[in-house]
């Protein structure tokens, strides 16, 4: 570090100074395949639970279209697609805010409800952000660890609320990287302890409306629920996701979040989402098709135990050799896929429901390395 950088570095808030915390992001095709020497086409990306349909034919059609001025800001209000979320989803157009991605709404859940020095409950192993946007505000994070099976264990969670005072506990369901849900009964137990529940549902279109607590989230004082157009729309580059407040909290969200997220063509493209919705749900049945196929072949290679996932990726256990050793083996032959270094999913690969042709590729790729 130069005598500039130190200069600089000092201005950082000094709880951030020693070590910044960090989220781990996936990288685009074009910097894998120009690791790899290989042309992007040739990549199969299945290390970031991406819709591999990309987007609906609806959405290509409207953005073709520059239906919107770009050159405007978009409407602070976000009328428009809280109406169209709104009838989608039975609710008041008052409870549902959309942010640039759920992340943005993750980070803002914090800022408005976790003062620094207070905690947030995460159940690991889960979706990164809850941690990274904690920290990165001055929060505490307290870790109430799921069970061998990964199902959330739920006393030890409860006993964390208390014992902690937490303003805020962040649930996955389904849960990022191992694919189970909350239950009812569970989410009536975190509810009870009084802390907020934010129920992330990034997921839930590939499990099925009846998975949901959007429902609960529309009488309860204490509950969230976010969604995102990332996944079942094909929509994570745009960034678009939104979620279901009670209404006061999404009226102080309103304030205090920049104004003017989504963009405007992130906007334009999940509205016409919205009005694509047979089509894309069909990808979506093909998505959850090929997820339960490559849960199936990976489960029948020798030494590989697969998790029941109701998302749109498997996540499987290497007992017979490094799971990192076989990501790498899977990255020579172009094949991405998550690898995650902590415990307990340390031996474990994330691979996200492909086209069927990735899944072809990634289960012979797989064959070949663990009987080679
Ligand atoms: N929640 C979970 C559980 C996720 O896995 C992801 C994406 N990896 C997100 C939220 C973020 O979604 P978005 O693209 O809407 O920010």
């Amino acid at each position: 570090m130069t005598e500039n950088d130190a200069a600089a570095r000092s201005w950082l808030r000094p709880d951030l100074r020693e070590s910044l915390p960090a989220y781990e992001p996936i990288e685009p095709p074009e910097v894998l395949a120009a690791r790899l020497g290989i042309p992007p086409e040739r990549i199969v990306k299945l290390d970031g639970n991406e819709n591999p349909y990309g987007m609906g034919d609806r959405a290509i059609a409207a953005l073709r279209a520059v239906p919107a001025d770009f050159a405007l800001y978009p409407d602070p209000e976000q009328r428009a697609l809280r109406a169209a979320l709104a009838l989608r989803m039975g609710l008041g157009a008052e409870q549902i805010v959309a942010g640039a991605g759920s992340d943005e709404l993750i980070d803002l859940m914090i800022r408005l409800l976790v003062a620094p020095g207070e905690t947030v409950v995460v159940c690991p192993p889960t979706f990164g952000m809850y941690r990274f946007s904690t920290l990165v505000q001055g929060g505490r994070v307290v870790e109430a660890p799921r069970k061998p099976d990964f199902g959330l264990d739920i006393d030890a969670t409860v006993v964390a609320i208390r014992s902690s005072g937490a303003r805020l506990v962040f649930i996955a369901s389904p849960n990022n990287p191992t694919g189970n849900l909350l239950s009812p009964e569970e989410l009536d137990a975190l509810l009870a302890t009084g802390t907020f529940v934010v129920v992330d549902e990034a997921y839930m279109e590939f499990t099925g409306e009846e998975g949901s607590v959007c429902r609960v989230a529309s009488g309860a004082p204490n509950l969230a629920v976010l969604r995102t157009f990332s996944k079942w729309a094909g929509l994570a580059g745009l960034r678009v996701g939104y979620g279901v407040f009670p209404h006061a909290i999404a009226e102080a969200l309103m304030v205090v979040k920049p104004p003017y997220t989504p963009n405007t063509a992130a906007t334009v493209a999940a509205l016409a989402s919205l009005e694509d919705l047979p089509a894309l749900m069909g990808r979506v049945e093909a998505i959850v098709r090929e997820r339960d196929r490559l849960a199936k072949a990976l489960g029948a290679l020798p030494g590989v135990r697969t998790f029941p996932s109701r998302a749109n990726f498997v996540l499987a256990r290497f007992t017979d050799r490094p799971a990192r050793e076989v990501r790498d083996a899977l990255r020579q032959r172009g094949i991405f896929v998550r690898h995650f270094d902590q415990p307990p999913v340390d031996d474990c690969l994330r691979i996200t429901a492909g086209r069927p042709e990735q899944t072809d590729a990634v289960i012979a790729a797989l064959t070949e390395v663990l009987h080679g």
